[in-house]
Order: structure tokens, then sequence, then C-alpha cells
């Protein structure tokens, strides 16, 4: 089983690192501190690299352990968390590939399949909460601090509790965590509720910029860099933008552009039918069912069209 051998391959292992997709997300974050304290606690050497992330998760328990840069050394071991494809692996994908053994532990369901061993489940509202059993395999104990981390996971990936891929095992995993003193309510403020100005300043422009298209059954918005840097924008200070379509009635599809370096990161969420990782495959993305992402290298109004065209194609 894919598990004996993640657990075999991780109690072999003296050097580990540990790596996320771009763009970090509080799953992406918690799930990679959640390692690191776990793979400490059994006395491994590890690197955590992440290079930049939103300053909402710098209370998590050692962040301030997280490199921007790798050391230079092959490692035994590489492990990529809540990461569907090697491209993702924010521009370290040769720490990965230069690695021994490598291990992904992820639940998109576009996963690519790139390590060594995948454990992959697509039916995980987090990855995060697939950790719990990994953890558990490995022998660690989930202390306040790893059980704050996965908890930030599990939390911004279900939406606080409220999407479709929540399980019984995610409340009964709250409910232990609640029985070791995490401070739940805290978390789920610092992590979903708080919006910072700048971020609150970016959702003002997105917001009157929307336009509902085929019947109000999608919405459109997008981002410039100019956008940002008006507003002195952070880290990831987008997110959620797509979110606000998604959430109108009647809308089946919410599409937010952001312009990058080299044209566009598409952003789609849905609400009942419409696959939209299947739609980001088709502009080298991927993601979830309801939640995905890709790009696309065109001049704005040809993006907005191509993109606008393809999801209408889904629409009943
Ligand atoms: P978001 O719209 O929040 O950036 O991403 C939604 C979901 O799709 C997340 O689970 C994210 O990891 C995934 N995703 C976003 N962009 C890409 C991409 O370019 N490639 C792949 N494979 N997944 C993506
Ligand atoms: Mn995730």
């Amino acid at each position: 089983m894919t598990l004996d051998n993640i657990i075999e391959e991780i109690n072999n292992a003296k050097n580990i690192v540990i790596l996320t997709h771009e763009n970090p997300d509080g799953d992406a974050i918690g799930s990679s501190l959640a390692m690191y304290s776990a793979l400490k606690q059994i006395g491994k050497n590890v690197d955590v690299i992440i290079p930049e992330y939103p300053k909402t998760f710098e209370f998590l328990p050692n962040s301030k352990e997280i490199l921007k840069e790798g050391k230079n050394y092959n490692y035994d071991l590489a492990i990529a968390l809540d990461c569907g494809d090697i491209k993702r692996l924010d521009g370290f994908s040769k720490y990965f590939e230069d690695a021994n053994v490598k291990i992904s532990i992820d639940h998109h369901g576009s996963n690519t399949m790139f390590a060594d061993y995948n454990f992959v489940d697509p039916a995980s509202p987090a990855c995060s909460q697939i950790l719990v059993i990994v953890l558990g395999a490995l022998g660690v104990v989930i202390d306040k601090d790893i059980g704050t981390c996965l908890l930030t996971g599990i939390i911004t990936d279900t939406g606080g509790f409220k999407y479709k891929g929540v399980t019984s095992e995610t409340f009964e995993f709250v409910a232990e965590l609640l029985n070791k003193g995490v401070n739940v309510s805290d978390v789920y403020k610092k992590v979903l509720q708080t919006v910072s100005r700048t971020r609150f300043s970016l959702m003002q422009i997105a917001i009157n910029r929307l336009e509902f298209l085929e019947d109000g059954k999608l919405t459109f918005t997008y981002i410039t860099k100019e956008d940002e840097q008006k507003v002195g924008a952070g880290n990831n200070d987008y997110d959620g933008i797509v979110e606000m379509g998604r959430d109108i009635e009647g809308v089946e599809v919410s599409i937010f552009l952001r312009e990058t370096d080299n044209g566009y990161k598409i952003s789609l969420r849905s609400n009942d039918y419409v696959n939209v990782s299947d739609i980001c495959l088709m502009f080298s993305g991927g993601g979830h069912v309801r939640a995905a992402g890709g790009n696309i290298n065109l001049p704005f109004e040809q993006a907005k069209a191509k993109i606008v065209e393809e999801c209408k194609k889904h629409l009943k």
C-alpha cells in the first residue's frame, strides 16, 4: 500500500525537504508546517521551502523556520504537499527531482501522479485532513501546534466547514483539537474572517467591475498588475474575489482573471454542475470539480473571450 511505503521511506530518511504549490494558501502552508513539526518530533532534519506567503499565516507555529531557498545538497526524501502538478512546485522542482525518493500527498482530482509514491485522495476536503491519517500512521502525537496548522488547512479549504467535501472525520478531528485546547474560533477568525485593508480595496475594484453574462449564470471580473500596485496589495490579496461571483444567486460559474508576468491567471468556481477542473485542464491548469485554476497568455480581451466561450459550453 502506498501509505505503508510512505511511512517506510520517511522512517528511513534523514534529510527531508517539504515543498508546496506556488501562491500557497492556508492548506498548502498549514500542511507544510504540520509536516515540518511532525518530522522534527520524530527526529528528522527537515527543510520547508516556501519563497513567499501571505502575512495572515505568520501566526502559525514554526512559520519562522520557513526557508526562502533550499540548501545546497541532495535530500534523501522530498515531500510535495497539496500540489497536483510538479510545474506548480514554486520554482523548486529541482529539489524534488534531485531527491533520492519523491512523495506526493495531495487531494487534487487532477493530480498528475508525478512522484514515486502518490498518496492522493480527491475525496478529502483538504490535504491537511489526509495528513491526520499520515501523521497517525507515523506515530506522531498531534499536539496543539501541529493541530493548529492542520486546522488552518481544513478551515481554508472547506471555506469554514461549508463545502460538500466536509466529512464526519473533519468534525471528529476538530472535536479532538478542541479537547486539546486549540482555539478553533481564534484560528477561524485569523485565517478566514479578517480581511486586510489592501485585500478589501482589491475586492472593491473587482466588485465594481463584475459583469453578469449568460442570463446571470456566469460572472466575470479581473484585477490588473496596476490595480495591485495602486492599492499596495500583498501576497494573495486577490484570494476570495472569485468566490464573490460564485455566491450570487443564480450564478453557476464565476470567472476571475488576474494579470501576471505571462498573461493572466484564471480562477474558476462553480456551484452545482459545471466541472471547472476539466475546463482548466484546457488552460494548462487543474484543481477540483468546483474550484480550479489555469493560465492564459493572450491580451486581455482575447483571454476574456476565450475563457467565457469555454465556460458557456458547459452551461445548461
Ligand atoms: P485558485 O483559484 O484558488 O487559485 O485555485 C483553485 C484550485 O485550483 C486550488 O486547489 C489550486 O491548487 C488549483 N489550481 C489553481 N491554479 C492551478 C494551476 O495552474 N494548475 C493546477 N494543476 N491547479 C491549479
Ligand atoms: Mn488544498
